[in-house]
Formats: structure tokens, sequence, C-alpha cells
């Protein structure tokens, strides 16, 4: 599902905070990037909005660990901003 200008900002936002927040929890690094991917449904999942199907990871650039988020989970709330802010602090 392609997103609107506004949310995708509010995921470029999202995206530019989580790098900034990143602190890696195997070599401490806080150096991250992160990548928009989506995957294909089956099941389940195809019930859901499309959304759900789409991730957002974040990998550190020291040592390649990876964190994957639901992007569906993330913006399906009217608090997902506090949802980042409770996971990057
Ligand atoms: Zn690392």
């Amino acid at each position: 599902m392609a997103l609107d200008n506004r949310e995708q900002k509010i995921v470029d936002e999202y995206k530019r905070k989580m790098e900034e927040k990143f602190i890696c929890p195997k070599c401490k690094g806080k150096k991250s990037k992160t990548h928009e991917i989506a995957t294909t449904g089956s099941g389940l999942s195809r019930l859901y909005n499309v959304q759900y199907n789409e991730f957002i990871i974040i990998f550190c650039l020291g040592c390649g660990y990876t964190e994957i988020y639901n992007k569906g989970v993330l913006f399906g709330r009217d608090a997902a901003r506090d949802v980042v802010d409770a996971i990057f602090g």
C-alpha cells in the first residue's frame, strides 16, 4: 500500500528518530541505518491491513545486529509516537 505524503513524512520522522536513539545491544554502537521492507501476505495476515506486512528494520552499522518493527503496529494506533518513545526513549 502506498502511503500518502503525510504518512510517509511520519514514517521518515520515525526512522530518523530511531536512528538517533539507537544503541546496539550487542556492541553498544550508536551508528545505525533504517530500511523499509514488505513481505508477501499469507493466511491470517491477509485479513488485516496490508501495512501489517510492512516492516521497518534498523541495523547496527558496527556489527550488523538488526531489529524489526511491524509498521502496522507502530502506525496503527493513535499513540504511535508514545510507542516509539517507549522503545527508543
Ligand atoms: Zn552492533
